[in-house]
């Protein structure tokens, strides 16, 4: 029945766990429309890995013989993307199946016309193949399994049904290195599945993480941003920066930031990040809407406020000295991980606001709370504040105001308010504004 049935282990559909009730119905349609068309139909990746785990899978991609132009002439919803591998998007609203063309590429990769390496790193690659090359040049063997719409069947060509059942993660092949070089973001996603899925990572494919982190140097910053977000918005985020740091893969990622937390006597750096990353783990948990601006403002933080309390100490304002401090730190990431300007500007926004909460008297705090950036930056001062970064009775002050009315709001900032003095943000012994601390306010500026 399968011409390549004595390579793979193909489980009928009353031996497995996944039901059609789980798929969604544009992926269903989707995959009978190829069907009817002739082509080869089936779901891949982690739709079935997660179907089978009795998770909810966060999106569907399909896998078929025909080629991406083949698909565009069925489907009228179709758009075609990606230079380094050719994809057709389907689009039904909101949501988009991904249809892949079989490619080869499992065995010693050779540049040609259609596939291109750089220093052993594919950067292109739209060699098409048949089914089980497909699967081979895939990552992980639980992300190479198959589920056929023309028989509901399970196929699995690398064992991924048995690293499934351990829990493992297994690069497919022989030679982990190999696959790593191909494609170093194959070592993000090692973690990121590592901690989504709470799989160990096989020994021979953990060894090489931490020796071959650089090589996340020669991947392009864009690609990074986009990794990066799927591993911190993935529900396990937390864990999965702990990992990455584990493997000294973060350094690669965020060198300013690891720079502090490396050489930090004080626990509040990592305890902000680690706080702001289990705030959005719980919030994705909770189906509440995560931004990247604010993963990267916490991120980032600590490398700010080190720059800002330097710049500050030459003299500058504190809204001048977060502006700059937010500018240097942003430029030196970008070369690593980029962040496109719709996240950007409003994380500096973040930043910036964080000295104007300082400012309690007269018309400032009103200002400040009709600030369209008001909320996420209040949020970010309660995190501090938590952490012990900053005053929280400065933080519950901002949170009775909010909580006052217009009039009670007019008390809290009115003359009979005694003027409040600035107290500056704990810093370590040696660390940047430890000679300064306690000093009084660098003065009341308006930020805006
Ligand atoms: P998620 O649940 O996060 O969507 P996923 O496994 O489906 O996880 P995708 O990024 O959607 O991940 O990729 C779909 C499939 O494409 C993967 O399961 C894997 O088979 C293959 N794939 C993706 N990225 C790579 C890569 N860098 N190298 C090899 N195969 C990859
Ligand atoms: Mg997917």
């Amino acid at each position: 029945m399968y011409p390549d049935s004595d390579s793979c282990r193909i489980v009928p559909r009353d031996q497995h766990g996944i039901s059609r009730a789980n798929i969604s119905e544009n992926a269903l349609k989707v995959l009978y429309r190829l069907k009817q068309e002739g082509y080869q139909s089936l779901l891949v990746g982690g739709g079935v890995r997660d179907l089978l785990l009795g998770r909810e899978p966060k999106d569907f991609d399909v896998a078929t013989d025909a080629r991406p132009e083949d698909v565009r002439r069925v489907f009228r919803n179709c758009r075609l993307i990606g230079r380094r591998f050719r994809l057709a998007h389907v689009h039904f609203g909101p949501e988009i199946i991904e249809v892949a063309t079989f490619r080869g590429g499992g065995g010693e990769l050779e540049d040609d016309g259609e596939r291109h390496l750089e220093n052993g790193m594919i950067v292109r690659d739209n060699l098409y193949g048949t089914r089980e090359e497909d699967a081979l040049r895939r990552d992980f063997t639980v992300n190479a399994l198959y589920y056929n719409i023309a028989d509901f069947t399970v196929i699995d060509y690398a064992g991924g049904l048995e690293d499934l059942q351990a829990g493992r993660l297994r690069l497919i092949g022989d030679d982990p290195e190999r696959r790593y070089r191909e494609d170093p973001v194959r070592m993000l996603r090692a973690v990121r599945f590592a901690a989504k899925l709470g799989f160990n990572i096989d020994p021979d494919c953990e060894r090489p993480l931490r020796a071959w982190s650089s090589l996340l140097g020669g991947v392009p910053a864009a690609r990074l941003f986009e990794e990066v977000l799927k591993l911190l918005h993935s529900g396990a985020g937390l864990v999965g920066f702990e990992k990455l740091r584990h493997y000294d893969l973060f350094r690669q990622l965020f060198p300013a930031t690891e720079e502090c937390l490396a050489h930090e006597d004080h626990a509040f750096p990592i305890t902000f990040v680690s706080r702001g990353l289990a705030n959005t783990d719980r919030r994705i948990q909770e189906d509440k809407p995560v931004t990247p601006a604010f993963l990267f403002a916490l991120l980032l933080w600590e490398p700010v406020r080190r720059r800002f309390f330097t710049l500050v100490d030459r003299g500058l304002e504190p809204h001048d000295a977060m502006v700059q401090a937010g500018g240097e730190v942003l430029s030196a990431q970008l070369s690593r991980v980029s962040i496109p300007k719709r996240f950007s500007l409003p994380m500096r926004e973040v930043w910036e606001l964080q000295p104007r909460f300082e400012q309690l008297d007269g018309k400032q705090p009103h200002r400040l709370a009709a600030h369209p950036r008001f909320r996420a930056a209040y949020d970010f001062l309660v995190l501090r504040a938590e952490c012990g970064e900053a005053d929280p009775e400065l933080a519950d002050w901002w949170t009775r105001f909010q909580e006052a009315s217009g009039l009670d709001r007019e008390g809290m900032t009115g003359p009979a308010r005694k003027k409040r003095r600035r107290r500056r943000p704990r810093a370590g012994p040696g660390g940047e504004g430890a000679e300064t601390r306690g000093k009084p306010s660098t003065g009341g500026r308006d930020g805006g």
